[in-house]
């Protein structure tokens, strides 16, 4: 199956994402990982973007689609690919219609992950992930048990995003509402909109997905 994770920052798209590459066998694709890849890398593309990202602003459809073309057509599709944090708007959401229909592939699923507000700012204020294997924390809600060690694989690598601050939060709030949260109307009237509650623990969203998503392949 072919998914869409579409929700606000903080709605935790990335967490759930990584759980269905382990028990799907997905691929996710993360236009936000991507772009912060070629920041770290250093690429012309990535030093262009930086600023943008920072600020909490929407990088060019043209880059993000690039992005996502360049990874659906060199990669294998496996259990499926996971959309999260694209499409941010609607020249992405059909660019995408238009990559899948060109690789021969369709999407099956677009999961909304509903969130409040005020939840949003404590999850993001508070997040930070291991640099090395990935795995997410939260101040509060899922500490290391070490302090300053990863549970999963021990690294003291552990980062907060540049744009995880209440600023930039406030502008990526904006962006969504201002022109990605169309999506909704947009993807509802195609027939492929799930409406799951992202507020409960990872493992009732997790199996919220999960039921939406044996709904749409039956
Ligand atoms: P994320 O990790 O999905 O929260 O994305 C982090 C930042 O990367 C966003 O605030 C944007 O600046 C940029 N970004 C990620 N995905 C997109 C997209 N699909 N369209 C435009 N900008 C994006």
């Amino acid at each position: 199956m072919n998914i869409i994770l579409l929700g606000p920052p903080g709605a935790g798209k990335g967490t759930q994402a990584r759980r269905l590459v382990d028990t799907r066998n997905m691929i996710q694709l993360s236009t936000g990982d991507m772009l912060r890849e070629a920041r770290s890398s250093g690429t012309a593309m990535g030093k262009r973007v930086a600023e943008v990202m920072d600020r909490g602003d929407l990088v060019t459809d043209e880059i993000v689609i690039g992005l996502i073309e360049e990874r659906l057509i060199a990669g294998s599709a496996k259990g499926g690919f996971i959309f999260d944090g694209f499409p941010r708007t609607l020249a992405q959401a059909d660019a995408l219609g238009e990559l899948l229909d060109r690789i021969g592939q369709k999407l099956d699923a677009v999961i909304e992950m509903k969130v409040d507000d005020d939840a949003l700012v404590e999850r993001i204020t508070g997040r930070y992930t291991c640099g090395d294997c990935g795995e997410g924390y939260h101040d509060t809600a899922k500490p290391t048990k070490v302090p300053g060690k990863c549970d999963a694989c021990g690294s003291e690598n552990l980062k907060r995003r540049a744009d995880d601050n209440e600023e930039s939060l406030r502008t990526r709030l904006l962006n969504y509402y201002r022109d990605t949260s169309p999506l909704i109307g947009y993807y509802y009237c195609k027939g492929l909109l799930h409406t799951v509650d992202g507020l409960g623990t990872m493992d009732a969203v997790a199996e919220a997905i999960s039921a939406a998503l044996d709904k749409a392949d039956a």
